[in-house]
Parts: structure tokens; sequence; C-alpha cells
């Protein structure tokens, strides 16, 4: 399997928002990507303008950032065209690497405008590089810029930073700096949500467990899932005591404890989540904690709790 690390630099509405075209409010006007084989070593690149539909005009942000005119875009090809041969440089057998999660729902979103076949019609597999960079070198979530980390991983600044091509290189740089076992740790993007029970997402890695459903109309319908429900062991599926059931603090994160007797305590937690068109679904981990970590979640269940009878 190869890796297309891409990048995409995008222009909005010069005039405002209330001259936003709101079924595309970015329109990608760059593609820019390298292709690395599985080990890592690069075999391709791609790099091309993309003339605009919609915004002829560069945004002041767009043009200050990018540094792109509009004469160079006018002379580019259409979006269908450019996305034909980036599609045939991306070959059959390929993971999707991006700086954060923004690139892969935008270049759905140009897509779909352009009413062109849709990369997937499920959740597409890639790799955040940039929320790995933070797990490896932080030990947690955090965004930081590109450049923040390709200074991290002592990488020459050999091109500017702030167009596709580039930007695209860079997060390539970085993925090489990376501990292997990292390029398991893979993103969701739910750009299409799965379909049905049976397309669900479920995905054991090796400190945690995740779950993502298909879409529901209400909030109700898909708390009362069976399988979100769930709160027994995702290991050994053995019978577990539950010593925290189902709670939440703001209504849409959800916690639970179970306690397995082998795998000791397992914290569950739900994310309530809205697509644009309305659809609630639920993205759901659950992950082995220690004693302490259990009596965290305790205290904040108890305090709550106190609190609901203290007003009920
Ligand atoms: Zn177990």
């Amino acid at each position: 399997m190869n890796f297309i690390v891409f990048d995409l630099e995008w222009n909005q509405s010069a005039s405002g928002k209330r001259y936003t075209n709101k079924k595309l409010p970015f329109e990608i006007i760059e593609i820019g990507a390298v292709k690395l084989n599985s080990d890592l070593e690069e075999i391709g690149r791609f790099n091309e303008l993309v003339k605009p539909k919609v915004y002829k005009n560069i945004n002041r942000i767009t043009g200050n950032i990018v540094h792109l005119n509009m004469e160079e875009l006018r002379n580019a090809r259409s979006f269908d065209k450019v996305l034909k041969s980036f599609m045939d440089f991306c070959g059959e057998d390929y993971l999707f690497c991006t700086w954060g999660n923004l690139d892969l729902i935008e270049l759905q979103r140009n897509i779909k405008f352009h009413h062109l076949q849709s990369l997937s019609d499920e959740p597409i597999r890639f790799l955040d590089v940039q929320k790995i960079f933070a797990l490896q070198f932080e030990g947690k979530k955090s965004q930081h810029t590109l450049e923040y980390a390709v200074d991290l991983c002592n990488i020459s600044k050999d091109i500017p930073f702030h167009r596709a091509f580039s930007d695209a290189y860079y997060t390539a740089k970085v993925l090489t700096c990376l501990k292997p076992e990292y390029r398991e740790r893979y993103s969701f993007d739910t750009f299409h949500l799965p379909k049905s029970k049976k397309e669900e997402v479920r995905i054991l890695f090796d400190d945690y467990y995740k779950y993502i459903t298909r879409g529901f109309d209400t909030k109700s319908k898909a708390l009362n899932d069976r399988e979100v429900q769930y709160s027994g062991c995702y290991l050994c599926k053995r019978r577990v005591s539950k010593p925290i059931k189902w709670f939440t603090n703001n209504s849409k994160h959800y916690y639970c404890v179970s306690c397995c007797k082998k795998h000791g305590y397992i914290k569950g937690k739900i994310r309530l989540k809205k697509t644009e068109d309305g659809k609630i679904y639920i993205v759901k981990t659950m992950k082995q904690i220690s004693e302490e970590q259990m009596q965290e979640i305790k205290e904040k269940y108890e305090k709550i709790k106190n609190q609901a009878q203290a007003t009920s």
C-alpha cells in the first residue's frame, strides 16, 4: 500500500459571508501531493492549480497566506480535470494522509458540489499526521502548526510553506519521523456515514477500541442503540460488573466504567455528533484505565448526581 500525503489550498468569498455559496464555502484552488511507498520512500509528486468556478476573486486572507493571484488560476484546468489526474496519480491501493482532518472533508465537499463521483460512499480511513505527531511527542491530543512539527523533527526548510505541494511535502517528511506503529493509528473521515449496521466502523487499536455508528434521526434513537449502550469488556466480551453506569455532564459526552475480571477497569466514552444534514451519529471509545483514573471518573459522576439531587 502507498501513502498519498496531500494538501489543498482553497479560496472563499472575497466579498464576505453574504456572498458565500453555502454549498461550497471553500473552493479548492490547488492540490499538492507526495506519494510514498510502504517503506515511506518518495515515488511520485503531484502539483496543480485549479481554475475557480464560484469565487473568482482571491479572498484577502487566502491571498496573504497562499500568495496566488487570479491570473495564474485563470490559466489552470478545471476541478473535474485536475481531480481526474489526481485520482489517477493516487492509483488503486493507497491511504490518504493529511495534516489535520479538514482537507479530506473539503475535497469531498468540492467533489459533491461538482457532481463528480465520490471518493467513497462510506467513512474513509486516513492518517491525520497532525494527530499522530501530537501523540508521539506529547502523548495527547493537541494541535500544532506544520512548521512547528518541521522544526521539532529537525527537517530542513528548503521550500516556503503554505502552498499545497510544499505542505504535502513537509507533512510527508514529518510522517517519516514518526514511529512505524503510529501508521496504524487511523482516523475516519465521516463525510459519508456508514449506511447500515453492518457497515459501521469497529476498530481495535493497541490500547483502545473505536466504534462509529450509522446515522440516526434523533439523539434518543442513537443513544438507545444496543451496541452504543453496551458497556461490557471490548477485549474478551465477558460479563462485567458496572461500578459506574452511563452518565453525562453536558449531554454531548457520556461516560461509564465497567470492571472485567481479566482486564480490569474499562472506561466507555460516547460522543454525540451531528452531520451537516442533521443526522445524529455516535463515536464511542473503550479503553482500559487504572484504579486512579476510575476514581477520578467516580468523583465526576458523584458530583453530577449530587447536583441533580440538589436541584430536583
Ligand atoms: Zn475482559
